[in-house]
């Protein structure tokens, strides 16, 4: 382990253009693996805990028709002359080939001679942000020294495959060394176009290092989250929960709606440790039963979790019937929903995948399980961009639904704020308003409809009563007749008389 002082000061040093004097944080001995972040004192859930600025930031050039961005800016270009014409072999714009880390950039590569300067290489364009660590300051590099890095086999085969794309490619193995060791700490802690390392399902589009960041350990149920600045790419980490003094800040570099096993095998191969925080030491991941199963005895009702054993392949137990299934077993239940789920997924209809979703899955799988949560968020993803086959009641009731349950899984797992709980909030505020809205509307309508009626019945009765009145006038006019109008007295009377 480095030297935690040594971390501190070099941090200091890379963080001095954010001038926090008082900084909520400190570099401390953790709990978890060698150095960690600790809270200086007690933080509020959404409080910025640090800013972080990439010490390395470049594109991650990982898509072959997707080379057309600045190397400096960023921005992506227009589809024609986007390289330098001085033949570094780098896409530059023009604001950014007249800035001074273009000229580095430039001077660097263009002595190294790029084999095809004007053809845009996704290997060389890649290479720049590991190139440039060559010319930081000795502090800077030190900070990169400082850093955990997977010295694995293959750490040294990104520098290899780049030295064959120019003529001149540097043979100094101390500068072949700092790019190899720069490799190497990115893969460990860097980004690099990718949601794995994402609490917060935000694509993040180039490969980056901040080193801050880079000392944050791990926890499946992180208790802090981040977000960047468009413009400068600056890094914000704020507390998702509470956090008291001394604490542990902690981030999560797997998905958090994977499984047990699943985030096992990623934090084991991708990032070399075991995870032993609370939700792996748990069958049920806190109550969540992000892993859970039905059990195979069709007579019992009960859900089926993995073993804790730290085993790639597990045995699972049934917490009702207590009937042990072997890890192949239940691979097979898991198999044939993801199967099933993602045939749905891949049809085009959306409409079916959602009433399959909400009427049928659940036979054959909790609705729970994360190949479930993984589908409802691909439902909502897609509903963000139109409701496809979807009646517009259908989306509503969709968005309200699905993003309720996802939110409920949030809370299970204790998980605090981030960017996509507040994209779920904002959903299901939106559609808690439509549906406010609708009712609104409807009750109006129906008041409306109660008036009409209301009025109806007062002309009916005015109506009714007019016509008694006439009635009755008609009556009392043929009572009165005789009075007004003498008919004749019978025969007989004027005989008498
Ligand atoms: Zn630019
Ligand atoms: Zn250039
Ligand atoms: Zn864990
Ligand atoms: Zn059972």
């Amino acid at each position: 382990m480095i030297c935690p002082k040594r971390t501190s000061e070099l941090l200091d040093l890379h963080l001095a253009p954010f001038k926090d004097k008082d900084p909520a944080w400190e570099i401390g001995v953790s709990r978890i693996a060698g150095r960690g972040v600790m809270a200086t004192r007690s933080l509020k859930r959404g409080e910025i805990i640090f800013k972080d600025s990439p010490l390395l930031i470049g594109l991650a050039a990982n898509e072959e028709d997707a080379l057309n961005s600045c190397s400096v800016c960023l921005v992506v270009l227009p589809d024609t002359k986007f390289m330098c014409r001085q033949g570094c072999g780098l896409p530059v714009c023009s604001l950014c080939s007249k800035k001074k880390q273009h000229k580095v950039d430039c001077d660097m590569f263009k002595s190294w001679g790029p084999n095809e300067p004007d053809v845009a290489n996704s290997v060389i364009i890649r290479l720049l942000c590991v190139a440039r660590a060559i010319n930081l300051t000795k502090e800077q590099r030190d900070l990169i020294y400082c850093l955990q890095a997977n010295l694995d086999n293959n750490h040294r085969t990104e520098v290899r495959n780049a030295a064959k794309c120019f003529k001149r490619f540097p043979t100094d193995k101390k500068i072949i060394e700092i790019m190899n060791r720069t490799v190497a700490v990115l893969r460990t802690n860097g980004f690099d176009k990718t949601y794995d390392r994402s609490n917060d399902n935000q694509e993040f589009n180039y490969r980056a290092l901040y080193p801050l960041f880079g000392v944050v350990n791990h926890d499946c149920i992180p208790n802090a989250y981040y977000t960047f600045e468009e413009k400068t790419n600056n890094m914000i980490v704020r507390a998702a929960v509470d956090i008291p003094e001394g604490f542990e800040i902690t981030t999560t570099y797997t998905k958090l709606f994977t499984g047990n096993i699943a985030r096992h095998l990623f934090l084991k191969m991708k990032k070399g440790f075991t995870c032993k925080c609370p939700r792996c030491s748990d069958p049920t991941e806190k109550g969540a039963y992000i892993s859970g199963l039905y059990c195979r005895d069709t007579n019992c009702t009960g859900l089926v979790v993995p073993e804790i054993t730290g085993l790639p392949h597990p045995n699972y137990n049934c917490l009702e019937c207590k009937q042990k299934s072997t890890h192949a077993q239940m691979m097979k239940s898991q198999d044939f929903a993801c199967g099933a789920i993602n045939a749905k997924a891949n049809s085009n209809s959306l409409r079916t995948l959602v009433q399959y979703l909400n009427e049928k899955s659940d036979a054959f799988i909790p609705s729970s399980n994360y190949v479930v949560i993984e589908a409802k968020f691909g439902v909502l993803q897609r509903l963000q961009q139109g409701r496809e086959d979807c009646s517009e009641e259908l989306a509503s009731n969709t968005r309200l639904r699905y993003s309720r349950d996802i939110t409920q899984v949030m809370d299970k797992l204790g998980l605090g704020d981030s960017l996509l709980r507040t994209q779920l909030v904002e959903t299901l505020k939106r559609e808690e308003e439509r549906r406010a809205k609708r009712l609104a509307e409807e009750a109006e309508k129906q008041r409306k409809m109660a008036e009409l009626q209301a009025k109806a019945a007062e002309a009916d009765k005015i109506l009714a009563a007019f016509e008694a009145e006439q009635a009755a006038e008609a009556a009392a006019a043929a009572a009165s007749l005789p009075a007004t109008d003498p008919s004749p007295l019978p025969p007989a009377a004027t005989e008498l008389a």
